[in-house]
């Protein structure tokens, strides 16, 4: 019975490979041309080449493709005992084809220094440099193949072995080359071939060792099998397959590193067999730099941190690496020892399991090495002095862990000795004989450590007397005399601070934790009785008042509060502060967002990155009043602070403001532009060039009072919310305004009286160049805002006197103009008026300006002028370009429009319109709409709303349009005949907790006052669920996913949360909306009907 099988069995495989040779003819011949289109090929060098198999020879030829092309290739080809390989390079790692000795019958030699390679269905054919070398190849071949073992029961003419284990097999999708393979999965090896009857054949592509490989998952259906020399892509019919393809190649690789002898070694003192992180067995994995041996999962997480934090490599897989000297390292630490290190301090809710996650995983091996959250810290830690010292001299002795404990504690690895003849701990260490400590210090030489990348504080206790006044639930505005504070002993200790009666007593009397410290603010000396005073605001909405009169007391508290309350990352970035603290942010991780103020910066931690906002820069900044909430655009994004009732959010709001761009204040404390020029200069400058560059006289003559003082108002009170319109100011009002403002501005641009006398004392300098020489240093020593301020206006007036045919604004005249404004003079001194104009004539060299770049701005200014006589091209930095739509999401309806800092949505709407040529009229009013998921809900922006903020919050597929808005009139009519402002009724309600929730439910709803409310069923039920409707999005329409019984839905939106309303018919819906809208703005439906364009566009 047995033997009948066989019999069958072999004839069918007989039949079999008769069957696809006649396919394979086909296949070949269709694919000819193609042929050599599948390119293994590697893209990098490797970066060290171990001899895998045994090669027996190896050298260039040329090749002919098969079946009678002409065109000979080059090819570096390799024999071993078993395969018969060529590559497009010798550098290559990856085979353009291996062929199997098994299949080669014989091997021919033929004319003109080629020989032939025949196997059963192929003829392979070479071309050698000469005859000699081609006898030699003949030669070796011959020899190998005498060599190679016979067997008659073989399977496969492919494999050496007798039967082979496959764990896999199968025709898989390559991305690029784009093509179809086969693979076999065998052993320790991948390998590929064109086509599976190529492999009956014997003729393969490549094989693939899975030693260096790793697999990568893509995607559902893709994913990529990752080597140091190429990365191979895969794309699977199925989910299935893919993951059978994963777990097998995985298998192969695991096979592929079946133990060898550096685990061994390592392996020895027990505390290596377990991951240093995760404690997981056997860990293969090690970061040579920071000492300790890691599973293969926690090795990835140690990668993703950069070779500069942790270089991790292979027990198996980088033998090379492990020196003696390295395994002494290893085996002398030793997880045991080098977590006694890095990981002193690892609470028991922060430790890492076998099953951890990757985002568990990263956590923890970030806070632990990149962070050093756990270590133990050197007790020399922060006298940098001592830690060189104690490095120089650990690194004499046998003691790897004291050197390990130094070396990520702050003690520099480069420091000098002090020894000329051996000026580094490295030569130290040599010079001791201690190759571990040699190692060691190598391995770490290029380690970003701790200190560079954090400089980070450990978390000391502190306590001392302080001053403190009773604690209050209202912002402390009034003045507290000392009489007002009570003597406490305060200590800030494992995370709590607490305040008693003396340092006797044991007793608090009362305190907090730190993480319920909200917010941490220093006052200005000499706010209170006691010089130096803070604050601190609790989580319940208390504020705490502290004070002394040493400064350095409060100093070191401060630091010490601030260690304890700011994520790490925050600390550092930002030093010392006025206020910090956390607020609630819409744009933050888990709605918190982290702020530190310090000076005109506001650092911000969101998610995981600190983001500094220069608050005189910002594009707008919204109080709003009656939801207390916070709004804050600049060119970063937005940042939406939702109201708190609580102190805290108060202080910020008083404290952001005013560093948001005070304008009577120093010219560094306005608000600025990017290139930090006063907005109010930007602004008045962009104006004239606009508008007043021909005009005869500019800057002499005068323009109305009334409308300067108007203007200059308006600036000084928030210059990046004017506008005006061309009709409302002329070019000489604004002209004036500008130099009004500069003769007016608290010290001047020149920075104050006594700096103004040397600018004069230069001007009076007989030699030019000397002259030149010293406005130069002058300048230099300028505050940046103040250089920035005086360069933009002396370009503006070079521009000027550039068309002074026409203007009559002459170098001279503008001399005489500026000259006392610069110097807030009354014009006695005509040095003032030579230094502007010596200004003027050497902007070039006393800017550093390129003549060319002047020129070419001159021409532009000519350009322009002479195309729109009343239009300029020049941009204010205030403005920002943005894309809105007309009707519809399309190419062709796509404008971009300018917006400006404060640009109402009723202003987009008249631009956008303006721009298009469409009349808007009465009757058919547009409405700007925020449109949001693929298009299916969309939100009509009130008329007054802001259009920057919202712009900056828009999501990739959402966007602004310009439509039509058919609604207003009904609204209007609806609201118009109803009394009260009131809408309740039945509605099917859904809350969109998922994608697949379409969870109906009846409820009644009310929308009364400023609130709305579910109830289960009357309306006298209770309550199940409130909004206050200004805090709410009230969008229409519905996602398409939910399958609305009707399609006349309302989408709210609060926070994250989103709730699906669904009227009955359109009537309703129009009510509900009505009275959403009409409650949302105070009964401000209407949009007024603007024809007429603002002027900043
Ligand atoms: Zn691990």
């Amino acid at each position: 019975m047995a033997v009948k099988q066989q019999e069958l069995l072999r004839d069918l495989e007989k039949h079999f490979i008769t069957h696809l040779k006649v396919e394979d003819k086909k296949e070949t011949d269709m694919h000819r041309d193609r042929n050599e289109s599948l390119d293994i090929r590697c893209t990098e060098f490797p970066d060290y080449s171990e001899e895998i198999r045994s090669i027996i020879k190896a050298g260039w030829l040329e090749k002919t493709p098969p079946k009678g092309g002409k065109i000979y290739q080059r090819r570096w080809v390799q024999l071993d005992s078993e395969y018969l390989r060529y590559f497009q390079s010798a550098k290559e790692v990856y085979s353009k084809r291996m062929i199997s000795l098994r299949c080669v019958d014989k091997v021919v030699s033929v004319g003109d220094a080629r020989f032939e390679v025949h196997s059963q269905n192929r003829t392979f054919l070479f071309r050698a440099e000469n005859a000699e070398e081609r006898n030699d190849w003949v030669c070796c071949l011959e020899k190998a193949l005498s060599n190679r073992t016979h067997s008659v029961e073989a399977q496969s003419l492919f494999f050496k072995r007798k039967s082979v284990d496959f764990s896999f097999e199968g025709y898989l999708d390559l991305t690029s080359p784009r093509t179809k393979v086969y693979m076999i999965i065998s052993g320790d090896k991948l390998y590929l071939f064109k086509n599976r009857e190529e492999y009956f054949h014997g003729v393969g592509v490549t094989d693939v060792d899975m030693r260096m490989a790793h697999v990568n998952d893509t995607d559902k259906r893709t994913f990529t099998l990752i080597t140091p020399y190429r990365t191979f892509s895969f794309v699977v019919e199925s989910e299935g397959v893919k993951k059978r393809w994963h777990d097998s190649l995985n298998e192969a690789i695991s096979r592929s590193l079946s133990c060898d002898g550096v685990c061994e070694s390592l392996w020895r003192v027990s505390s290596n067999k377990l991951c240093a992180d995760c404690s997981a067995s056997m860990p293969e994995w090690a970061s040579i730099n920071l000492c300790v041996l890691l599973c293969e999962k926690c090795a990835g997480m140690h990668r993703s941190l950069g070779q500069n934090v942790s270089k991790v490599r292979s027990l198996k897989l980088d033998e090379r690496v492990w020196t003696d000297d390295l395994m002494r390292v290893f085996l002398q630490l030793g997880n045991g020892k080098a977590n006694k290190f890095w990981g002193a301090n690892i609470p028991p809710s922060e430790s890492l399991c076998v099953n951890a996650n990757d985002a568990q995983r990263l956590q923890h091996i970030t806070a632990k090495y990149q962070h050093g959250k756990y270590r133990r810290y050197h007790a020399l830690y922060g006298q940098q002095e001592a830690l060189n010292s104690a490095l120089c001299k650990a690194v004499q002795s046998a003691d790897l862990l004291e050197t390990l404990s130094l070396l990520h504690c702050g003690a520099d690895i480069k420091c000098h000795t002090g020894i000329p003849e051996f000026p580094s701990p490295l030569s130290l260490a040599k010079r001791s004989g201690q190759s571990a400590q040699v190692e060691l210090l190598t391995q770490n030489l290029n380690t970003e450590t701790l200190e560079t990348v954090f400089k980070e504080v450990p978390i000391k206790s502190q306590c001392g007397y302080l001053y403190k006044t009773g604690s209050s639930a209202r912002p402390i505005t009034d003045h507290k005399n000392k009489t007002d504070f009570t003597r406490r002993w305060c200590r800030l200790e494992g995370g709590v601070f607490s305040y008693y009666r003396n340092d006797h007593t044991s007793t608090r009397s009362g305190g907090m934790k730190t993480c319920e410290i909200v917010c941490l603010s220093l006052n200005s000396p000499g706010k209170h009785g006691y010089e130096h005073t803070f604050e601190l605001f609790s989580e319940d909405g208390r504020v705490y008042l502290f004070g002394t009169d040493d400064a350095s007391i409060v100093k070191s508290w401060i630091k010490a509060i601030s260690v304890a309350m700011l994520p790490p990352v925050l600390f550092d970035a930002c030093g010392p502060c006025e206020r910090l603290g956390r607020l609630r942010c819409i744009e933050g991780s888990d709605g918190i967002g982290w702020f530190c103020l310090s000076g005109f910066k506001l650092h911000v931690l969101l998610q995981d990155t600190v983001q500094t906002i220069d608050l005189r820069k910002l594009l707008s900044l919204t109080l709003s009043d009656s939801a207390g909430s916070m709004v804050l655009v600049w060119r970063g994004g937005t940042l939406h602070l939702p109201a708190d009732r609580r102190p805290h959010f108060v202080g910020w709001q008083t404290c952001i403001q005013p560093k948001s761009g005070a304008g009577d204040q120093l010219l560094s404390h306005q608000q600025l532009t990017e290139l930090d020029v006063p907005v109010i200069i930007d602004r008045c400058l962009d104006h004239v060039t606009c508008y007043g560059l021909q005009n005869s006289g500019i800057y002499r003559k005068n323009g109305v009072k009334s409308h300067i003082t108007r203007l200059m108002e308006r600036f000084q009170n928030d210059a990046r919310s004017v506008t005006w319109s061309e009709s409302e100011y002329s070019v000489d009002d604004v002209a004036n305004v500008l130099k009004r403002f500069l003769r007016e501005v608290k010290n001047g641009v020149l920075n104050g009286q006594e700096i103004g006398k040397s600018w004069l004392q230069a001007a009076g300098l007989e030699d030019k160049s000397e002259r030149i020489n010293k406005y130069q240093n002058l300048l230099s020593n300028l505050p940046d805002v103040n250089r920035a301020t005086l360069k933009a206006l002396i370009h503006h007036l070079v521009c000027v006197q550039h068309l002074s045919d026409e203007n009559q604004m002459t170098v001279k005249n503008l001399g005489i103009v500026f000259g006392p404004t610069l110097f807030q003079s009354d014009g006695t001194d005509k040095k003032a008026c030579r230094v502007v104009e010596d200004l003027i004539q050497n902007y070039c060299s006393i800017f550093n300006v390129s003549q060319s770049d002047l020129q070419r701005q001159l021409n532009l200014t000519s350009v322009t002028l002479n195309k729109h006589k009343k239009r300029s091209m020049s941009q204010s930095a205030s403005c920002i370009i943005c894309t809105v739509y007309l009707e519809r999401r399309e190419e062709e309806a796509e404008v971009l429009v300018k917006v400006w800092a404060n640009m109402k949505a009723v202003d987009l709407v008249s631009e956008v319109l303006e721009h298009k040529g469409i009349e808007q009229t009465n009757k058919e009013l547009w409405s700007c709409y925020e449109i949001l998921e693929k298009e299916e809900i969309e939100r009509t922006v009130h008329h007054n709303e802001k259009v920057l903020p919202l712009y900056f919050t828009l999501g990739p597929q959402q966007h602004l349009l310009i439509k039509k808005n058919y609604y207003v009139e009904s609204i209007k009519n609806y609201l118009e005949n109803i009394e009260n402002v009131f809408k309740s009724g039945m509605l099917r309600v859904c809350e969109i907790k998922s994608e697949r929730s379409r969870n109906y439910i009846s409820r009644y709803c009310e929308l009364s006052g400023t609130t709305f409310r579910l109830h289960k069923e009357l309306r006298n039920s209770a309550c199940e669920k409130e909004w206050p409707v200004k805090e709410l999005k009230v969008y229409n329409g519905y996602r398409g996913k939910l399958h609305s019984p009707t399609s006349w839905g309302i989408t709210l939106v609060c926070d994250k949360q989103q709730w699906y309303l669904c009227c009955d018919n359109e009537d309703e819906f129009i009510e509900w909306t009505a009275t959403f809208f009409s409650i949302q703005y105070d009964g401000d439906i209407r949009p007024p009907l603007v024809v007429k364009k603002p002027q900043y566009t």
